[in-house]
Order: structure tokens, then sequence, then C-alpha cells
């Protein structure tokens, strides 16, 4: 789960040319630069790991000099590039089941063919597998088949799962003490770096002002109209804080650039930036659950701001990382702030919590009402989004709505079923408001 495409807004079909900001400049080309050192990993003598975004250890991966290569990113960016579809067919032709997560089978088909990357390069096989296994089982099974393929060392980080709804200091300790006793030098051993915690102490500061900002930009949806989109445009900003650049000072400065962009946007009351230009006039205000679907993401994007609806929070932001609720990762603790890191995670946090931070949105964001896109292969996600609805609707008395669709599997994007349920929730959310002009409210 979770997300780093590159920059939103490309050449459109049509003869107008949408500017780029610096900041999506900047983000794109983050992102083709891991791409890059891990086409060059072996050439350049470095050592390759694989990790998922959530409860990942980047900083700490840092402090050995491995490169991080994320199998999610993959299969989102082979997905974004229209390729996923054939990756899939390729795993499922070797007996992987329809209902396992297209994630999983879209970076199995990538290996089996060859493991050419997104961007036609090839990407190296892993010299360590680091599993933080933060709520999804898939994460397990997943990394037990690549063990299996690439039979290199493979380091599981076990998170215990939020199901009081809290981390105890027991769990902290306990995390602390796998990261001493089995990461870390598991982690030296393959890279032959000895651990120096004041290298990971510098790392976790940059990352706590990135988050900084990070929190800023999405928080800052809550103005009328929304600078920003916090689910379509916000998979964008996610992008380095949730994969290989939180901690680097080039993250720090995407967010800084970004921030100044954001704070431009108020300034002009403009809304967010889509693919086809700033969003004229926002007319529904909405919290998302649920991952987006990444093989139609600009028609299924297109779908809303078309209608005027912007998305102001979203719980898949939260993947990588929950910082909104104020957590931030802290240089003076580095272990136990990783650990805090990976227990608080949106895939961690029981159904109750999840419902009371969805509930904490519509309230702080004042919006409308909430949508969940249900992922057709996503468990972790989807288990129990039915009773998250009820729920929401009830404590809020604002009305609820379900879309279905997958990940990076195109053969379940119906287009036309989303958008005629899309455009009768915008119809009932008219309603709701009793009937007022929706420009009025
Ligand atoms: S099942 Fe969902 S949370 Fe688990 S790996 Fe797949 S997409 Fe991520």
């Amino acid at each position: 789960m979770s997300t780093a495409p590159a920059t939103p807004v490309a050449a459109k079909p049509s003869s107008v040319e949408v500017i780029k900001e610096a900041s999506m400049i900047k983000q794109k080309d983050m992102i083709a630069g891991n791409y890059e050192r891990l086409a060059n990993a072996r050439s350049l003598g470095l050592k390759v790991a694989s990790t998922f975004v959530p409860g990942n250890l980047n900083e700490l991966l840092m402090c050995f000099d491995l490169v991080n290569n994320l199998p999610e990113i993959n299969a989102i960016q082979n997905g974004m590039r229209k390729k996923s579809g054939q990756l899939i067919v390729e795993a499922e032709k070797h007996g992987h089941s329809e209902d396992v997560c297209t994630y999983v089978k879209a970076d199995l088909g990538m290996a089996m063919k060859g493991n050419i990357g997104p961007d036609g390069r090839p990407v190296p096989d892993p010299d360590i597998l680091l599993l933080s296994y933060t709520g999804c089982f898939t994460f397990m099974k997943w990394f037990e088949l690549l063990r299996e393929r690439y039979k290199c060392e493979t380091v599981m980080l076990h998170v215990p799962y939020e199901g009081e709804g809290r981390a105890t200091a027991n769990m902290r300790d306990y995390i602390v003490s796998q990261l001493k006793n089995e990461v870390i030098p598991a982690l030296e051993r393959v890279s032959g770096v000895k651990f120096d915690i004041d290298r990971l102490r510098q790392y976790l500061k940059e990352s706590a002002k990135a988050e900084e900002d990070l929190v800023w930009v999405l928080e800052s949806a809550k103005n009328r109209p929304s600078p920003i989109d916090a689910y379509f445009g916000g998979v964008y900003y996610i992008g380095p804080i949730f994969t290989a650049f939180r901690g680097t000072p080039e993250a720090t400065e995407y967010y800084r650039l970004l921030r100044g962009e954001i704070v431009e946007r108020i300034a002009l009351r403009q809304g967010p930036t889509t693919p086809e230009g700033d969003m004229k006039s926002e007319r529904y205000r909405l919290v998302v659950e649920g991952p987006p679907n990444w093989t139609s993401f600009r028609d299924f994007w297109k779908m809303f701001y078309d209608e005027g609806a912007v998305v102001v929070s979203s719980t898949y932001t939260k993947v990588g990382g929950v910082y909104d609720l104020g957590f931030r990762h802290d240089p003076d603790h580095p272990l136990e702030s990783l650990a805090d890191y990976c227990l608080g995670c949106y895939t961690n946090r029981n159904l109750p919590g999840r419902i009371d931070m969805i509930e904490k949105y519509i309230n702080d964001y004042q919006a409308d009402g909430l949508l969940i896109n249900s992922i057709k292969s996503c468990n972790s996600f989807s288990a129990g989004q039915l009773l998250v609805l009820r729920e929401v609707e009830r404590r809020t008395g604002k009305p609820a709505a379900f879309i279905e669709s997958d990940l990076v599997d195109p053969r379940y994007f119906s287009a036309a079923n989303i958008k005629n349920r899309l455009e009768s929730y915008f119809q009932m959310i008219e309603q709701k408001r009793g009937g007022r002009s929706a420009a009025a409210h």
C-alpha cells in the first residue's frame, strides 16, 4: 500500500500546456532519481534493500548506504503507465489467485518478466528484504514469495497491532529490542557498514522538518476554497516522504517549496491544481477512505474536479505515516521514535481508531461527507468499510457513499458505474443541504 507517482500535471492532449510548479518538477526528478540509483546500483557497488511503504525505515536504511526499492511503488508506477495489467496476468498464469492483492501480482509479474522497472530499466535483485510488519498479513506472504525467489537475507520487524487502539511502552520496547538485536545487525552484515547512531539522528532531524511542512500542506485544506486536493493531489505530496527520501535534505527542500506554493494559492484564493489547470469552483468537500485506482487515475480524478468536488482529507495519505495527529521523528530518541512511527501507521490502527480519525476529518475540514473507495484486492483496507461508513454517518449526520475499484488491475475499473454512483452521491449531498444551492453553501 502506498504511493509515489510522478507529478500529476503533464502536457495535456490538447494544445493547452499546464505550467508546472517548481515542487512538481522537483518531485518528479526525485522519484526518477531513485530509479536511476537502482538501475546503477550494481555498477556503483551499492547494495539494494526491498521494503514496504507503511512502517518503512528509510532513515535507517540510509545509515547503511542501501538503495531503497519499494515494490508497491513499482506496482503503482506500472499501473499509472498502463503496464500492470499484463504483469498481473503473468502472475496469474503462474497460479496466483484472482483474489490476491494486485500490488503483489504486479510485483511478481514484473520479476517473472525479467525485473524491468516502470521506467524501462532493470531493477536489481535485492540484497536484503526488510519487512516492517504493520498490520497487513499480505506483507508477510509477499516477502515469503520474494525470499523464495531471491534467496537473499530477510529480516522482519514485528510491529504489534494496535488492537486496543493505543501503543504501550511494552510494544515500543519490543520493537526497539528487535531493531538493536536483529534489524541493525542484519543491515550491518549485508552492507558491510557499521551503524552510527549520530548519522541516524541527523536523518531524523531532516525527517521532522519535512513532516512539519507536510502536515501544514495537508491542513491547508481547511481553507475555503481548499488550495489542495488531499487525495488526488495528496498522493503526489506524500511521494517523497513515504518512499526513499524521508530524512534527506532533498525532501526537506521539496516540502519547503510545496508549502511556499500553497501559501500563494491561499493568498490568491485558488483551488487545487488538476491535470487541466486550477479547479474553478468548489462545490463539494469530501473525505475519502481507501486507496485510489491507479490504472485510470486521471479519469477517476476528472470525475471529481468536473463536478467541483475536492477531497479535503483522506486516510490514504496517512498509510506511510500519520503525522497530522502529532507524531514526528525525534532525533533525541532515534530508535524509540522509529518504533512509535511503525506503531502509528494507518494500517496498524484498529477499526475504531480509523473511525475516530475519519469523524475528526469530517468535522475539522467541514466536509460534506465521506466517500469510500473499496479496493477489491486490498483486504487490509476493505474489511470493515461498510461498518466504518454506517458509524461515520451516524456520528456526523453527513451522507456517505461507497464505490468499488482496484489498485492496479485495469479489469476492475468500471468508469460508467463509478460515475453514476458519484453523481447520485453529489445529488444526495445537495438534498442533505436542504435544497440550498451548492454555490451558496
Ligand atoms: S492488501 Fe492492501 S495493505 Fe496489504 S499489501 Fe496489498 S494494498 Fe497494501
